[in-house]
């Protein structure tokens, strides 16, 4: 049995203040990308070395971070362990007579499992164990949820790369490169997460890249689809034939890709057989007719082929586009860009496409420098989280690697995101 030291877990009682000791006072880097919440704790990652120090901080009085500071004060918290096999690591433990706080192995963040084990055998150290998960967490999750009579059902198609300086805009690199870590071009890994909506009908919102694009184009963006949309729709027990209908956010290629596929002749056909497609009149009109500022984000391949196929519908305005599915024209990153909400018994979610890609995108001011009217986005992500926020809305984030969707609180005027 091999361990290796992931990271070190420190109580604190004010975050910002414990960050200004280990990160600034020390001259440390964070490269960790998020901030973490669950159990009611906000987490930050300090790397040294090969292993971290995870900040802990308390967000309500009866999180196991606060009982903890206030029996202890702040200071140690848990150590933490890799091991490759924690159920051969926990029977061990357990034939040598150690408490174990965790019998068996639970999920832990970004696929890992975890166990805890009591400080009472680990000479007065609270001990926890991790394995982390064999296929990359990253771009991969598959997560379905119930609103009211609707089943959405969040699929990948795996990850590509933007440079981060573009997608964070006028924001400085320090800043965003400590939510997003650039690759040593600078870019950022993105994932992409169609949404399926199961009602009436069966929908899926945006599509994804698609298999069309080269090697080239590939090395360009680092495209990493494996296992791919099909993989996904599969897992999620449905088959592209399943699908009535398509959904366009817009038409750039990371969401529009998926929407064709070329057959064994080589010819370019529309991916799911049975579907309409539908897509915004005026973003229509965009894409096949683009200008040197929106040209390489729209390949024809992606929807001319569905007008010559006869599946396209085009739509104006703000609709319903099947029972408790609608769509609302944000503007911003495009003229017609619209976000999706979806309603049933009440409860409500919304896919906001590019309007907000990432969690990391949540500042009024972190808007992407892709988009061709930033006011326009500014307005539009305001008013949205606004109404996020007073009516508890699930929210779907289509590019962010880790976080599917989750519900957003504002604390201090700083928003953070609960995954689902
Ligand atoms: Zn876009
Ligand atoms: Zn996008």
């Amino acid at each position: 049995m091999k361990a290796v030291l992931d990271h070190v877990g420190i109580a604190v009682r004010d975050l910002d203040a414990a960050l200004a000791f280990y990160r600034d006072g020390l001259g440390l880097e964070i490269d960790a990308p998020e901030d973490v919440i669950s159990q009611r704790v906000r987490a930050r990652f300090v790397p040294v070395g090969s292993a971290s120090l995870e900040l802990l901080e308390a967000t309500a009085a009866d999180s196991p971070i606060a009982r903890y500071i206030e029996k202890h004060g702040p200071g140690l918290h848990h150590i933490t362990l890799r091991v490759d096999d924690i159920t051969a690591a926990l029977t061990l433990l357990k034939s040598r007579g150690a408490r174990l706080i965790d019998e068996q192995p639970r999920p832990g963040a970004e696929g890992a499992l975890i166990a805890f084990i009591h400080p009472s055998s680990a000479h007065g150290v609270l001990v926890e164990l991790k394995q982390t998960s064999r296929v990359p967490a990253a771009c991969s999750s598959v997560i379905t949820h119930t609103l009211g009579d609707l089943e959405l059902i969040s699929l990948h198609d795996g990850c590509f790369r933007l440079d981060g300086g573009s997608m964070f805009g006028v924001v400085p690199k320090p800043l965003w490169s400590a939510k997003a870590v650039p690759d040593d071009r600078n870019r950022i890994r993105l994932a992409m997460r169609p949404l399926v909506v199961r009602g009436d009908k069966t929908m899926i919102i945006d599509a994804g890249l698609g298999d069309k694009e080269d090697a080239k184009f590939s090395d360009i963006y680092g495209v990493d689809r494996a296992p791919g949309l099909d993989a996904s729709l599969d897992e999620a027990g449905l088959s592209p034939e399943d699908i009535d209908i398509v959904l366009a956010t817009h038409l750039h290629f990371d969401h529009a890709g998926g929407f064709t596929t070329r057959d064994a002749s080589g010819r370019v056909r529309p991916r799911f057989p049975r579907a309409r497609y539908v897509v915004r009149r005026g973003e229509w009109d965009d894409a096949t007719h683009p200008h040197e500022r929106n040209r390489a984000s729209y390949r024809p391949d992606n929807y001319v082929p569905l007008a010559e196929a006869g599946v396209l519908d085009l739509v104006d305005g703000d609709q319903t586009i099947m029972p408790g599915v609608r769509v609302h024209r944000t503007g911003g990153h495009n003229m017609h860009h619209q976000m999706v909400w979806m309603e049933s018994a009440g409860r409500r979610a919304a896919f906001v496409g590019d309007l907000i890609p990432t969690t990391a995108h949540l500042p009024d001011p972190w808007i992407m420098g892709f988009d061709l009217y930033p006011m326009d986005t500014l307005a539009a992500k305001k008013a949205f989280v606004h109404e996020a926020l007073e009516r508890r809305d699930l929210v779907y984030f289509e590019h962010d690697p880790f976080v599917a969707a989750g519900y957003i609180s504002e604390d201090n005027g700083k928003r953070h995101v609960t995954p689902l």
